[in-house]
């Protein structure tokens, strides 16, 4: 098999159950902040990703995408997207047609993995690891809500927790920030590893470095693994800065794409930790190339595409083929990672998530499950 033309890519925007995202204007459950992506083949094998976008944007990039993707060769995910990049340079570099070309390439490394029956953590270079561990991602609440919030999920047998976003900054409260965080120290326990989200790339973040900096420093005190987006997401100076002086370590990169973008961040140590969101960056081809630049510099790569059961099934197959990667994120209580496949993803005794080893990414979406959130399916899974 040499050949497997794209005949068809199709977009399933979800709406319906969008998760919050404690955004200052916030997520209604009703917008389409996330779409799936199906790419049809010749060879009747489907390949299936995701882009975290408004769905409207995705269909109209893939209508204009579409004289480039037409009949090409879906066997070579990175040459082909690669081109899609390299031939749409005039129509903003990095917004929605990287998103868009996100999703495509996604679908395509599951389309390769499905021609030649392997995973694509092994297409990708080979596995290090067969599981790994999932942190629960929450919203920040008032410290008696997040204490109850934590303790449920840890209940679950999550062992790893991300607080974020919501009040935490926002309300110019340090108090509620760290009473915020002892709750959910207290209620995730001494052993699990707790991560704190600035959520700095909201609209019109309210602090600089020096708020920064002091909200480290009380991060400390809770033994954080990591303080993520604590500044503006352009502060590349400021990052800089707060690294070398932050007692934990820093990490962000999410709403960054393309992995030209990546290049002044990692050259010049602004991270400790790189987040990009493989849904938004450009797919599993750019994301690759970006944690192994990353890896050179000693900065650890963590992917943030968790949105969807897509998204999380590409981190995981890039988590298994990168050297150092030691965690995925997990949206704690989201029906589009929960109630869209046919098998939901289930943590081991540890809290863990084993690495699929089958075809592709190795996840079946189940339709009549998809169908509460997508009503026109038809096209999506039609061959
Ligand atoms: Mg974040």
């Amino acid at each position: 098999m040499q050949t497997v033309k794209i005949t068809s890519i199709v977009a399933a925007p979800l709406f319906g159950e969008s998760p919050k995202g404690g955004w200052s204007a916030e997520i209604k459950p009703e917008d389409s902040i996330h779409a799936l992506i199906a790419v049809h083949t010749d060879a009747g094998i489907t390949g299936y990703g995701s882009v975290f976008t408004d769905g409207r944007l995705v269909q109209a990039g893939l209508e204009v995408l579409k004289p480039l993707f037409a009949g090409e060769n879906a066997l070579e995910p990175e040459r082909v997207t690669e081109k899609l990049h390299q031939n749409t340079f005039w129509m903003g570099r990095g917004g929605t047609l990287t998103h868009v070309i996100s999703g495509i390439d996604i679908a395509l490394w599951d389309i390769l993995g499905k021609a030649t029956g392997q995973p694509v953590g092994r297409l990708l270079g080979g596995i290090y690891r067969r599981r790994i561990q999932p942190y629960c991602s929450l919203l920040m609440e008032e410290p008696g809500r997040m204490a109850e919030t934590v303790a449920a999920f840890r209940q679950r047998g999550f062992r790893a927790f991300k607080i974020g976003w919501g009040p935490f900054g926002r309300a110019l409260d340090p108090k509620l920030d760290e009473a915020i965080v002892r709750a959910a120290r207290e209620a995730a326990g001494d052993e699990a590893k707790l991560c704190v989200d600035a959520g700095a790339s909201d609209a019109h973040w309210p602090h600089g470095l020096k708020w920064a900096l002091r909200t480290a420093e009380m991060l400390r005190d809770f033994a954080v693994t990591w303080f993520e987006e604590p500044l503006r997401p352009d502060a590349l100076e400021d990052y800089c800065a707060l690294r070398r002086a932050s007692p934990v370590p820093i990490a962000g990169g999410e709403v960054l794409t393309r992995r030209q973008s990546f290049l002044p961040w990692l050259t010049r140590g602004a991270f400790d930790i790189v987040q990009p969101d493989v849904t938004k960056v450009g797919g599993i081809s750019e994301q690759r190339r970006i944690a192994w630049l990353a890896d050179e510099f000693g900065i650890k790569y963590i992917g943030h595409g968790w949105n969807t059961a897509l998204g999380l099934a590409a981190d995981l197959q890039l988590a298994a083929a990168m050297p150092h990667c030691d965690l995925v994120e997990f949206i704690g209580g989201s029906p589009y990672v929960d109630g869209i496949t046919a098998r939901p993803f289930e943590l081991d005794e540890d809290g863990f998530l084993a690495i699929p080893e089958g075809p592709g990414l190795s996840v079946a979406l189940d339709s009549e499950k998809l169908a509460r959130f997508t009503p026109e399916l038809k096209l999506f899974f039609a061959q």
